[in-house]
């Protein structure tokens, strides 16, 4: 009927779960989504996942925190908004004033909005005189994003998520892209399927993509540096390299040379475990290809050497020449929304918006004249450091954006002596969390649906989301609880509107120096960098590469094999990540109904000749014990994995048997992100349950 059209309402938004960007209108009546609908957007066109589709009602849920909580003892009281605000706000200033600036630090949320990470580390920066800040993709991408900015100079995907459809060969390593990135992966299923693009995998576990490949390689654990580097090396020896590209954009080949000599494909073989032949023939067709995307993720960042194998993977892509065409160049495929967003708004600790290094003179001097306070030029603490330097007395307090680091963070137990180790510990979610469980205040917060802003997607694309619903009542929006508290520390910022924040981003930052909302209305989307002028670039490296000379560096790096490999002790290899259903640990999937009874909880992926050997079932409870920690979960025997590989989705009901009490602290020496793939545990079957 009419009257009830009126209170219908259709409203765009971005999902907010992966980094595809997938783009939908929710057309809701008051908080109740009445559905959901894929809209024009880039990445998706008609297609969607079961998360952007169905995955909303968390929204909804009876957990959401509506008022704001402050500890007495071992228990937590309501408190009102300025009560907590002012708590907040005295109590960062009152350690400011004991211990220093450095005392203090925060972490923003790669699925709050690009507006609400650059007012973070604008908050660390400006209000509290630190670099002590970072976002989670020190957990995931940082490594991939080093090892791009060393060799091509920009930390993105080097083209869009269609362009990948034009490659002849797609090869993805160490991703499980048809459960992490549905809607990027059914381009590649559809490409392949219409024989425009040959798929090859590179993989530990066998999942979807691998059974659809056409070539699937099961190189051994942490070791996708060697067999990168054997296969450039042989195409190189053989003339098979793009001669013409490397001499007119490269600079390096010769130092780089000297660095993969030994790599050769006999040694690979013994390495990897994959035939040198076969690497031979894939060497071969990978330098007749006409366009080669290389797709990588977790399996490849999460590793001690997650920095050098992504600069590996970047200089085979500039030995066989293939950047700045359409269906060719480097995709790390971002996992949370907007981690791409969290990291280009200089929540890092030692960038500013932009990538711009803290240290530069010109950033410095371009802050000063917008913030009035001088950068501090040193390198502040990254999210592994800021919980060792809890540890040992030298951080005092931590504010945490929208992050369950609880069950996201390597070594698990390690990470709450940490924050029990804190005087004042922050933490602003939507829920009640298992990290929550530590804080000193907990701030309830607003998810995407009840604000604006925008996201950055993993192809660099910037897009707006709209207000679907107002925030529920006792919730603020990330933006305005910063902005609250900065006000109660001398510093006004009076922003009315997100649009006024991007506008000072803009103002700050060159890669972003064109974008507005007005630019970005409706379905608009720009791909940074953007020109004052408004022209975007979808395709990174056409004429030039990110560095003065405009040419690319093939860079030396160096192979740095797994420390943990299995022994008498800890025989197995465990292997971690996602699954379709659930979004990382599970928060808001979990609270979705549909999603948490199609997939209740989580399991270990045993293999069939394993099990046999332990006389394990599916269903049986095991306990996974670690030098770090132990969890007990239900077996699930599967021809996914093979031998002593097991695998254990991150997402889990209850924080005590999160795969993360398993994983180390060790990580990539670049950019100290845990080397969560570098596990290894042994199994004991509980008869008992
Ligand atoms: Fe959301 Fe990613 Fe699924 Fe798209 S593919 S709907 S962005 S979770």
């Amino acid at each position: 009927s009419a009257a009830r059209d009126r209170y219908i309402k259709k409203t765009k938004t971005v999902c907010t779960y992966c980094g595809v960007g997938c783009s939908f209108d929710v057309w809701t009546d008051e908080r109740h989504i009445l559905k959901v609908e894929p809209g024009l957007g880039h990445a998706n066109g008609i297609s969607t996942c079961v998360k952007g589709k169905f995955g909303w009602d968390y929204v909804n849920s009876g957990d959401r925190l509506t008022t704001p909580l402050i500890r007495e003892g071992d228990r937590f009281r309501e408190a009102s908004w300025d009560e907590a605000l002012d708590l907040v706000a005295r109590r960062l200033s009152e350690i400011r004033a004991k211990d220093g600036p450095d005392a203090l630090a925060f972490i923003a949320s790669s699925k709050a909005t690009n507006e609400e990470a650059f007012l973070v580390q604008k908050f660390a920066r400006q209000v509290i005189g630190t670099n002590n800040v970072d976002n989670c993709s020190r957990y995931c991408q940082s490594p991939a994003t080093a090892g791009l900015i060393r060799t091509v100079g920009i930390g993105g995907d080097s083209g869009t998520i269609r362009d990948i459809e034009q490659a002849s060969m797609v090869i993805t390593i160490g991703s499980n892209a048809a459960e992490s990135h549905p809607v990027l992966a059914t381009r590649v299923k559809r490409a392949q399927k219409l024989g425009r693009t040959k798929l090859v995998v590179f993989d530990i576990r066998e999942h979807e993509l691998a059974r659809r490949s056409d070539l699937f390689l099961r190189p051994r654990p942490g070791t996708d540096f060697v067999w990168l580097s054997a296969v450039s090396r042989f195409i190189v020896e053989q003339g098979l390299h793009d001669r013409a590209f490397v001499e007119a954009r490269v600079n390096g080949l010769d130092e780089y040379l000297e660095s993969i000599s030994g790599y050769t494909l006999a040694y690979a073989e013994q390495e990897t475990g994959i035939p040198a032949a076969t690497l031979e023939a894939f060497a071969r067709d990978l330098a007749a290809q006409e366009g080669v995307c290389i797709l990588w993720a977790m399996g490849v960042t999460q590793q001690c050497g997650g920095s050098d194998t992504s600069a590996a993977i970047s200089n085979l892509l500039l030995l066989t020449g293939n950047y700045g065409r359409t269906g060719t160049g480097a995709y790390p495929l971002r996992g949370h929304n907007n981690v791409q967003g969290a990291s280009d708004m200089g929540a890092m600790p030692d960038q500013v918006s932009g990538y711009q290094r803290v240290g530069d003179p010109l950033t410095v001097q371009r802050h000063e004249r917008e913030w009035g306070v001088t950068l501090r030029p040193e390198r502040g603490l990254d999210n592994t450091q800021m919980i060792d330097a809890a540890i040992e007395g030298r951080l005092k307090a931590l504010w945490l954006t929208g992050e369950e680091m609880s069950l996201t963070d390597a070594n698990a137990n390690h990470l709450e002596r940490g924050y029990e180790a804190l005087e004042f510990f922050v933490v602003q979610d939507l829920y009640f969390t298992n990290t929550a469980r530590y804080a000193d205040v907990v701030l309830p917060a607003s998810p995407s649906l009840e604000k604006e802003g925008t996201f950055t997607s993993t192809e660099r694309r910037i897009q707006r989301l709209y207000q679907v619903m107002e925030p529920l009542r006792g919730t603020r929006p990330d933006w305005q609880i910063y902005s609250a508290v900065a006000r109660r520390l001398g510093f006004d910022w009076s922003y009315a509107h997100p649009a006024e924040i991007m506008d000072e981003i803009a103002r700050l930052t060159p890669f972003y120096a064109g974008v507005n909302y007005a630019r970005l209305e409706g379905y608009e989307t720009l791909c940074w960098p953007v020109a004052e002028d408004g022209t975007d670039t979808p395709l990174l490296y056409r004429d030039r590469f990110h560095f003065p000379d405009g040419k690319a560096v093939l860079y030396p790096a160096t192979y740095k094999p797994r420390q943990n490999a299995p022994d008498a002790e800890f025989d197995l290899h465990l292997n971690s990540g996602r699954m379709l259903e659930h979004f990382h640990e599970g928060n808001m999937t979990f609270r979705v109904h549909g999603i948490a009874e199609k997939a209740p909880d989580t399991f270990v992926e045993l293999s069939p000749e394993l099990a046999a050997e332990r006389a394990v079932q599916s269903g049986q409870w095991v306990r996974l014990i670690s030098p770090h920690g132990a969890v007990r979960l239900r077996a699930l025997v599967t021809g996914r994995v093979s031998g002593n590989e097991v695998y254990v989705p991150m997402n889990a009901r209850r924080a005590e048997d999160a795969v993360n009490r398993l994983t180390g602290s060790g990580g990539d020496s670049i950019t100290n992100t845990p080397a969560y793939k570098d596990t290894s545990v042994r199994m004991e079957v509980l008869n008992d349950v």
